[in-house]
C-alpha cells in the first residue's frame, strides 16, 4: 500500500454507522439494509405460523438463512470500509468500545447491532498488516462535549441534540463530526506527549515511510 500522510478520526454514531473527522458520514450500504429488511420479514412470517406445524419449521429455516445473509453482508461491508480507511490513511484514531457502564444505553445497543467490535478487529489487523497506525482512545474522553475548534468543554448534550453552537467561540458543530475530530485530536496529543503511541491497544506503525508516528498535533486553545 502506498504511503500517505493523511490521518482520520472515526466516531461511532447513533444515526450513522460511523462519522469521520473530515465530515464524511457512513451508513450501511443498500445490500446490507436489504438483507436486514428481508430478515425482519421472515421473522414476522415465523411469528404468524402455528406452533408445531410443518410451516413453522419451514419459516424457522428461512429466518436462519436470512440471519446468515445479514451476517455475511455485514462482514462484507466492514471489509470494504476497513480496507478503504486503511488504504487512504496512515493514522486512524477510533474511540474504544463502551464495554462497561454504557451496557444498557441506546448507544451500546446500536454499537452492538452494528457489529462495531468485529469492524474494530478488521481495522486492527489491517493496520498491522499494512504498516498503518491505529490508535484507540478511551471512552473517558468527552468527545461530544468538547468544542473541536477552541477546546472548551461545553457540557453534556442529550442524545437528540445533533447540532450545537459553542458558547465560547460560536462555532456551529455537527455533533458527530465534532466528536470524530476530537477523537483524532486526542490520539494526536497522546502521541506527541510521549513520542510514540502508548495508549492501551495502540498499534505502532511497522514502517515509517512518512518519517513520523501518527498524528500532527492540532491547534487547541489552553
Ligand atoms: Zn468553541
Amino acid at each position: 500500500m502506498p504511503a500517505t500522510d493523511r490521518t482520520i478520526g472515526i466516531d461511532l454514531g447513533l444515526t450513522h454507522f460511523a462519522v469521520l473527522s473530515d465530515g464524511t458520514k457512513i451508513d450501511s450500504p443498500r445490500f446490507l439494509r436489504r438483507a436486514e429488511k428481508k430478515l425482519k420479514k421472515t421473522q414476522k412470517e415465523l411469528s404468524r405460523k402455528q406452533k408445531g406445524s410443518k410451516n413453522r419449521e419451514k419459516a424457522r429455516l428461512k429466518v436462519a438463512r436470512a440471519h446468515a445473509k445479514v451476517a455475511d453482508a455485514r462482514r462484507e461491508f466492514h471489509h470494504q470500509l476497513s480496507t478503504k480507511l486503511i488504504s487512504e490513511n496512515q493514522g486512524i484514531a477510533v474511540e474504544d468500545l463502551p464495554v462497561r457502564g454504557l451496557a444498557r444505553t441506546r448507544l451500546a445497543k446500536s454499537v452492538h447491532d452494528a457489529g462495531w467490535a468485529s469492524f474494530m478487529n478488521m481495522l486492527e489487523y489491517k493496520a498491522q498488516r499494512y504498516g498503518r497506525t491505529l490508535i484507540k482512545i478511551g471512552r473517558y474522553e468527552p468527545t461530544s462535549q468538547v468544542c473541536s475548534t477552541c477546546g472548551v468543554k461545553d457540557g453534556p448534550k442529550p442524545l437528540d441534540v445533533r447540532e450545537w453552537t459553542c458558547s465560547a467561540c460560536g462555532t456551529l458543530h455537527d455533533r458527530d463530526t465534532n466528536a470524530a475530530i476530537n477523537v483524532k485530536t486526542a490520539a494526536g496529543l497522546a502521541v506527541s506527549a510521549c513520542g510514540a503511541p502508548v495508549r492501551p491497544g495502540a498499534i505502532p506503525a511497522q514502517r515509517e515511510e512518512t518519517g513520523s508516528h501518527g498524528f500532527p498535533t492540532e491547534p487547541r486553545a489552553t
